[in-house]
């Protein structure tokens, strides 16, 4: 699992806000690679930056700053007609396959529209086999092609979703919490479908979400993110055992049952997320973390790799 796919560096996207001058800073500087063939969890709070990071490899939207590499090619330079090729081999799966899906299209609109926008010269009845195809493949009936969205449960719905993604063969998908708007019992079989697609199609995911557990069960190497800074990234057996960084510490104590070398007990986090209109001086952790020293207030650590490869960014002495 050595070549690298995706190649992010120094990545910044900083939103405009009604205050003059001030922004939000949904990703603050981050670099990361995802090799081929792997599964990348990005896992952190809600408004730490994951969804924006998971729009930004796929150039959904644009950075303020940084490169953004997709098998070399920096994908911020690309013309739009580049760009448009290119996003055959790029998808995303959404959270809310309801939000996602038009309403007004039956499911072989939705499903034939990605040929007929890439591969203009197939024919109708080749658009209709391949819909057929990618309907058997994420278990919905053949039946199921002429039904509107609101006629399905939501997992039939990201059943949907996921047939969408796949159906120009690409080679990464970005899975945006794809399986948090479903009921416990439904997850499972989407994460299994999922999985059983990545290995047919040879995809490599980046799969974003704010549940530990799932990261654990599907992923090889996990991203941990805070106020759009990248703390700790590394192979889950090293993120989930070793669990370095302080925050990395307190995710992983409010779950019971995973397994740890390091702290057991639970680490309750006060205080809020700060804004990230005004992000903390120092290290963005040190106003809620329990071992903020002086220098972390005024000294922004970067990232440092351990002897295992892991990466983290504080200033305290770890291996
Ligand atoms: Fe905590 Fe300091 Fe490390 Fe930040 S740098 S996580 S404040 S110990």
């Amino acid at each position: 699992m050595s070549e690298i796919l995706l190649h992010v560096e120094n990545l910044k996207k900083y939103f405009p806000t009604n205050e003059k001058d001030k922004f939000v800073k949904a990703v603050d500087n981050i670099s990361f690679d995802i090799y081929k063939g792997e599964t990348l969890g990005v896992v952190g709070e809600s408004g730490c930056g994951k969804s924006t990071t998971g729009r930004l490899v796929l150039n959904l939207i644009t950075p303020t700053e940084g490169v953004v590499e997709f098998k070399g090619q920096d994908l911020t330079k690309l013309s739009r007609r580049q760009m448009r090729s290119m996003r055959r081999q790029m998808q995303i799966i959404f959270q809310d396959p309801y939000a996602s899906l038009d309403p007004r299209k039956t499911v072989m609109q939705i499903l034939a529209e990605p040929f007929q926008i890439h591969n203009p010269e197939m024919s109708r009845e080749e658009i209709q086999q391949k819909v057929a195809d990618l309907v058997k493949c994420v278990g919905l009936r053949p039946e199921h092609v002429y039904r509107y969205p609101h006629e399905f449960s939501g997992g039939q719905r990201q059943r949907v979703g996921i047939a969408r993604a796949i159906a120009l063969n690409p080679e990464f998908v970005v899975c945006d919490e794809p399986v948090s708007a479903l009921d416990v019992s439904i997850q499972a079989q989407v994460i299994n479908l999922m999985q059983d697609i990545k290995k047919e199609f040879n995809l490599t995911y980046m799969f974003i979400s704010h549940d530990l557990r799932i990261i654990k069960h599907f992923c090889d190497r996990v991203m941990v993110m805070y106020l759009g800074n990248v703390v700790e990234i590394g192979t889950k057996e090293a993120v989930y055992e070793k669990r370095r960084h302080p925050y990395t510490q307190a995710l992983l104590s409010a779950i019971p049952n995973v397994k740890a070398k390091g702290p057991q007990e639970r680490i309750l986090l006060t205080g809020d997320i700060p804004s990230p209109v005004n992000p903390p001086s120092g290290c963005p952790f040190h106003p809620r973390c329990r071992y903020c020293t002086e220098r972390c207030k005024t000294e922004k650590p970067q990232l440092r790799t351990m002897a295992d490869g892991t990466q983290v960014a504080c200033h305290l002495d770890m291996e």
